[in-house]
């Protein structure tokens, strides 16, 4: 008998509810700043993306305003089609010449960018060579592509030489890595793997997704970090959702890149162009982040501290490099304990736990942003001290 709707939505919630996985997102009732109110509760924010603070920020939204009013709500079409609007060609421009690149081109988010760079790039016969922590949307783009897949083992250069010589070929040869990783906070050896790359004849191409706006001179990236962004033979995806404050998908380098991604990249031929406020916002973020040091300042001045504090007092952030500060709870149900426990305290702090991370290692993840003051960090030090003697943890 044929299944029904009902029978399936019903056996995959219930497979959810079972293994304990079924998400309920919490609601923000605010914008996404250092505090906000979520479900209800006032609350410091360690949960968010928002990097520099500019998700909020009223220089973004005046630009988004000029750009709405004067390009519209929408931009209308595909960009090969009638959506291309100068605005989107100029803040294009702005972030080649920002990212020190040969070309860059706007996707609608990140996701989407790995899925059409990687899906546009890769033929059969070619090898990737993907490290074992990157990112979902890595994992998906490769999926689209024809080429042999494998995995080395996190950040390690050995592991991955030992691919490489293992699988020859005369293909292209590419090494993917995320610049900084999400659940860790670690930044890729990005000098070493572009060196073992370049020893097979590879490029190296690095999603900078949480390294944008956070490393490198004015918040270049995890790429211009290690000096390699006029190398031809490292490509740059990002997003614009994170440090940048709003939302969209970015690939530089190559001054070929872009020419062969408008043409090929499935997303930029099939799906609408970004609104203009949206592009408005991006370009005010760019334009800010270098007129103004302090954003970056107040980044590492805040993630400094509150690194410290928390190894002072006794918890284990797991060998962390940037904002990203998990703290290691170990066991998923601890982890989500004490996320519930901080929330009590006004501290909103995501707890992470198998499978998104591995087993005994589950963490609450903490994302430091220049908009947090002194006083906020303080306060969240003080519960976080709390809840870790409540669970022994410290
Ligand atoms: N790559 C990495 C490494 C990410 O962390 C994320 C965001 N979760 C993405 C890509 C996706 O970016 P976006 O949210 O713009 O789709």
């Amino acid at each position: 008998m044929t299944t029904s709707l009902s029978e399936r939505l019903s056996a995959e919630l219930s497979g959810l509810r079972e293994s304990g996985l079924l998400i309920h997102p919490r609601v923000l009732d605010a914008a996404n700043r250092a505090r906000t109110s979520v479900d209800g509760k006032a609350v410091i924010n360690l949960a968010s993306n928002n990097y520099l603070g500019f998700a909020d920020h009223p220089a973004l939204k005046a630009k988004a305003e000029s750009y709405l009013r004067e390009w519209g709500a929408g931009a209308g079409a595909v960009r090969t089609i009638a959506g291309t609007l100068r605005i989107h060609e100029e803040f294009e421009e702005q972030l080649a010449h920002f990212k020190h690149t040969g070309s860059a081109l706007v996707l609608q988010s990140g996701f989407t960018t790995n899925q059409g760079v990687l899906g546009t790039l890769l033929r059969e016969g070619d090898l990737v060579v993907s490290d074992e922590l990157n990112h979902a949307s890595i994992i998906d783009g490769l999926r689209l592509a024809k080429a042999t897949k494998k995995v080395f083992k996190h950040a390690d250069i050995a592991d991955l030489e030992r691919v490489l010589q293992e699988n020859p070929t005369d293909g292209l040869k590419l090494v993917v890595t995320d610049g900084v990783f999400s659940m860790d906070g670690d930044i890729a050896p990005l000098d070493k793997l572009v060196e073992v790359a370049r020893k097979y004849g590879g490029v190296t191409y690095v999603d900078d997704a949480h390294g944008s706006g956070v490393l490198g001179e004015a918040g270049r990236g995890t790429v211009h970090h290690f000096g390699f962004e006029h190398a031809d033979d490292v490509i740059q995806v990002g997003t614009l959702s994170k440090a940048w404050g709003v939302v969209g998908g970015y690939a530089a380098g190559h001054h070929d890149l872009r020419q062969l991604l408008i043409n090929r990249a499935r997303p930029y031929l099939f799906s609408t162009a970004q609104p203009p406020a949206v592009v408005g916002a991006l370009s005010a973020a760019l334009e800010l982040v270098q007129s103004d040091p302090s954003f970056m300042e107040r980044l590492w001045d805040n993630t400094k501290f509150f690194k410290a504090e928390l190894e002072r007092l006794g918890f284990d952030i797991m060998g962390s490099q940037t904002p990203i500060t998990p703290v290691l709870f170990g066991e998923t149900a601890d982890a989500f304990a004490a996320s519930r426990k901080l929330f009590e305290e006004g501290i909103f702090a995501v707890g992470l736990g198998f499978p998104t991370v591995p087993k005994g290692k589950a963490r609450i993840r903490n994302i430091v942003t220049a908009e947090h003051t002194r006083e906020d960090l303080e306060q969240a030090l003080r519960a976080y001290e709390k809840v870790g003697k409540e669970l022994g943890v410290i």
